[in-house]
């Protein structure tokens, strides 16, 4: 079975780092191109139709942000990696509300970056009407959830939460945007609801709570769930 080839786009100003991302994209079998400042990046975007783009903050003619929220303007759903600066946590914040998909901070580990890679090109195929992680199913349908086959009882909130954190698998997930998503902005929660309900969820659904693998805690900025 020939597999699809995926299209990368890689927006990065640093010409070694730029020409080590390429030549580990390519080996890996992707369609590779790249643009070094912001500016020559939109284009890229907007004519190459890329699957995804891995999308540097700090480039010169337009930064990362302006590219993303551009991208976004154009109704473009391709996902959207920023590659950040290790402890710049309110960019990061801010870049998932511009409508970046997840982030890797630098110096990041190419490991992490392709595993993140995946799981947003996962996406893209076609899901059904059930999703399963660890042991638990859940029917998206008729929105149950069970664990090694016994109904789990889940508050209208947890299930919520849970449905949404499913339907943003793999993507980096402020609490406001879990906030908004679930509790709505009419009635008035905190983000320790979001951290509170994520805590009473884990404990239904993750094999070991205090060790989740399932919905992982992004430090300073949100959650992320791996099926
Ligand atoms: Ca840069």
């Amino acid at each position: 079975v020939r597999k699809q080839t995926f299209r990368l786009l890689i927006v990065e100003d640093e010409p070694a780092l730029l020409r080590g991302l390429t030549d580990l994209f390519r080996g890996r079998g992707f369609d590779v191109i790249t643009a070094s400042d912001g500016a020559a990046g939109l284009e890229a975007a907007l004519s190459g139709q890329p699957h995804l783009i891995l999308l540097d903050i700090m480039l010169p003619r337009m930064n990362g942000y302006e590219v993303c929220r551009r991208i976004r303007e154009e109704k473009m759903a391709v996902p959207i990696i920023m590659l950040t600066a290790r402890g710049q946590e309110q960019d990061i914040i801010r870049g998932l509300d511009l409508g970046a998909d997840d982030y890797v901070t630098k110096p990041f580990n190419l490991g992490e970056l392709t595993a993140r890679v995946n799981a947003l090109l996962r996406r893209l195929e076609p899901t059904g009407s059930t999703c399963s992680f660890g042991d638990c199913e859940i029917d998206l349908v008729a929105q149950t959830v069970r664990r090694n086959g016994n109904p789990i009882a889940l508050t209208a909130k947890e299930l919520k939460l849970l449905l949404f954190l499913i339907e943003n698998r793999g993507r980096a997930l402020s609490r406001d945007a879990i906030l908004n998503a679930v509790w709505g902005t009419a009635v008035f929660v905190t983000s320790r609801s979001v951290d509170r309900c994520v805590t009473t969820l884990r404990a239904k659904v993750e094999p070991d709570s205090h060790n989740p693998v399932h919905i992982k805690t992004l430090r300073d900025v949100g959650y992320r769930f791996e099926p």
